[in-house]
This record gives structure tokens, C-alpha cells and sequence, in this order.
């Protein structure tokens, strides 16, 4: 379910998004979810008696020469694997992924119409056609559908249309129906599903589990139609053109930040934005060349600002923490829905509510 949220081969290749720690052959009985994993929200899972903690932020980033207790990275190590609670990270998996954070940010600022920032890849698609006895189709499209790809605001399509398979079962085959030798005509369904190639062999594993056939007949075919772009931030419109000023006390509002800061006439007029969650600046080229007016983003350095003031696009530094927190709820969300779709209703989700930000402010005196 994580690798359909976050599919793996999207990851950026300096990350190590996946399971951090932990054993894949436990049965999950609780799931927290988490910005990252501190010693806070480590403590809350298990105290939750939750034995996945799904983090954005990979607990394990550089290669470990040793895991020793002395050290706060260690420390967690050890306790996750004494109490059992295994950690997975999603990372840059999920923030390039469709419906992943740069979506659920840029849904959350308003912005309509979205486009990739920096296309990173193209979904490949393909077509599974697969034969099947009429009186099996139901339980083989529900053993395929969920490898199928979300066309638009659709999932679940596939398509069906009646037919006749005609074979001979020579020596040595075990029917499932007909004969050794006899000509055999059955009324057969063509079942066709459009998936992403990445999750072929899946849907093929659960269709040679499902079809009742020895030898399902079916085909693979590749295709030219475009597949969805998968890219590094997003640019949107806003639904009202705003000075650059309102849009930064609402970006502020939204994710609930006191630290937001903004480079550019705060009297600047914005209709296009550009969005990268976390870190984000580097993508201030990409921004100017996609002619938006602004980029919100987090961890903005000082020359970095003094170029986007000199390149005439505005900035919006709203954080690191405040770009990334709101992951949390949209990940629990997506997980509860599949897990209840799947009839795992015993597993709860929950939200870690002790994140903060590390950086305070010094109130105003
Ligand atoms: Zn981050």
C-alpha cells in the first residue's frame, strides 16, 4: 500500500526511501504516521501500541559504519528493533508521486490547473489483455483492477467483451476444462486493464494466482499514449489573481507557520506559483523559465533570496517543517481508505501530533 502511495522507482537516487527498520514479515496491527523518526514520535507509536511508524524523512540517510547507542540515530535503531515497531519512509518517492505532498500542498494553497515544475519521468503504460472463462471474469478483475492506473479522477476501469477460445489439451496437460486430445470451444471474456508498466509483474503474479486456467492466454502490449508526468514540485494558477503580500499571510494561515518569509514587492500581483515542499530553491531556474511569479518553498538561503529578488520572481521561504507536516494527515488518510478497502478494519491509523518545528521565534516585545 506504502509502494502504491509512493511508488519506489520514483525516488530520487541519493535517497533511501523504504523500510529503515524492521522485519517484513511482521504483521502490521497499528500504524502511526510521522514527519520523522525522533526519539517523540518513536515513543508515541509504541505508546499507541502502533508497530509501523511511517515517516516522510528516512531515518537511515548515509550509509551506517556502526549502529551504536551512543548516538541519537543508534539509540533509535536499537529501541525500534527491541520493541519491534518497524520504520518505513516514503521521502522522495512521495513527494514526486500523483496525489503525493507537492499535490496535497498545492491543493492546500489553492492552486488550480497543475503542471510539472521539473519533470523527472514519464509513467509507462501498458495494456494487459487477458482471456478468461466468462464464469471467471468477476474474480480475476478484482484480482487485477487494483494494479491498474487512476485515468483523470477514474479508477477501477477496465474493460470486457465476449468471445470464443478454442485449444486442444495435448498429452501431459491437466485441463480445466475439456480433455486430452479433444478440440475444445469455450465462451470466453477478453478483459483488458491499462497499468502501469512498473506494476506488471504484480498484476501478473495475481493474475497466473487467479486465473483458473494451467495456461492463461494473455498479452502485453506497450503504448504511445502518454503516461502521466511525474516531476519535482508543481506550478499552479490561483483561483483569484493576489498580492504577493495576502498570498503570504495565507500561505502563513494555511500551514499553520510564524516563521514564513517572503522576498518581492509584497504589492506584486500573483496568478501562477510554482511549489516545491522541503528544500525546494534550487528548482528557482526552473521556476523563472516557466515564467511563474513566485516560488514557494522552504530552507531558502541568503544568496539564493538576493537572487530571486535580482531575477524579479518572488519567493516564499514557508519552511521546511510547515511544507512537509501536512503530509501526515494525507498519508493516514490515503492508508485508512486502502486498509478499509482491503478489509483491514483491526489496523488503525494514526497522526503523531507531537511534531514542531525546531526553529522558535522570539516573540515581538
Ligand atoms: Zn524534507
Amino acid at each position: 500500500m506504502l509502494n502504491k502511495i509512493a511508488p519506489p522507482h520514483l525516488a530520487e537516487s541519493w535517497d533511501n526511501a523504504g523500510l529503515q527498520v524492521g522485519d517484513p514479515g511482521q504483521e502490521v496491527s497499528g500504524v502511526m504516521v510521522a514527519l520523522e523518526a525522533t526519539e517523540h514520535t518513536v515513543e508515541s507509536a509504541l505508546a499507541s501500541s502502533c508497530n509501523l511508524l511511517v515517516t516522510h524523512h528516512p531515518l537511515i540517510f548515509k550509509p551506517l559504519a556502526s549502529i551504536s547507542a551512543a548516538t541519537p540515530q543508534g539509540r533509535l535503531i536499537k529501541r525500534a528493533f527491541s520493541a519491534g515497531l518497524n520504520i518505513f519512509s516514503i521521502h522522495t518517492s512521495y513527494d514526486i508521486a500523483g496525489d503525493g505532498l507537492n499535490d496535497v500542498l498545492a491543493a492546500a494553497l489553492g492552486l488550480q490547473q497543475l503542471r510539472a515544475l521539473k519533470p523527472v519521468s514519464t509513467q509507462e503504460l501498458v495494456k494487459l489483455v487477458v482471456f478468461v472463462p466468462a464464469d471467471h471474469l468477476e474474480p480475476l478483475r478484482q484480482a487485477l483492477v487494483p494494479w491498474t492506473v487512476q485515468q483523470g479522477a477514474y479508477c477501477g476501469c477496465s474493460f470486457a467483451a465476449s468471445g470464443e477460445g478454442t485449444f486442444t489439451p495435448l498429452e501431459g496437460a491437466r485441463p480445466f476444462i475439456g480433455s486430452i486430445g479433444m478440440a475444445e470451444r469455450v465462451a470466453e471474456q477478453r478483459l483488458e486493464l491499462l497499468l502501469d508498466r512498473s506494476n506488471l509483474s504484480r498484476a501478473i503474479k495475481a493474475l497466473m494466482a487467479t486465473h483458473p486456467y494451467q495456461e492463461p492466454a494473455f498479452d502485453i502490449y506497450p503504448l504511445l499514449n502518454q503516461g502521466r508526468i511525474h516531476s519535482l514540485g508543481r506550478i499552479g494558477t490561483l483561483a483569484s489573481p493576489m498580492r504577493l503580500a495576502e498570498f503570504s499571510a495565507m500561505t502563513a494561515r494555511t500551514l499553520s507557520t510564524q516563521t514564513l518569509r517572503y522576498v518581492g514587492d509584497p504589492c506584486r500581483i500573483l496568478r501562477t506559483v510554482a511549489i516545491c515542499s522541503g528544500s525546494g530553491a534550487s528548482l528557482l531556474r526552473d521556476s523563472l523559465r516557466a515564467g511563474v511569479d513566485a516560488l514557494v518553498t522552504g530552507d531558502v538561503k541568503y544568496h539564493e533570496a538576493r537572487e530571486a529578488e535580482e531575477q524579479g520572481i518572488a519567493l516564499v521561504d514557508a519552511g521546511h517543517f510547515a511544507t512537509e507536516i501536512i503530509m501526515t494527515d494525507a498519508v493516514a488518510g490515503r492508508l485508512r481508505q486502502m486498509l478499509d478497502l482491503a478489509g483491514h478494519t483491526a489496523c488503525g491509523v494514526e497522526v503523531c501530533r507531537m511534531e514542531r518545528d525546531p526553529f522558535h521565534l522570539i516573540p515581538p516585545t
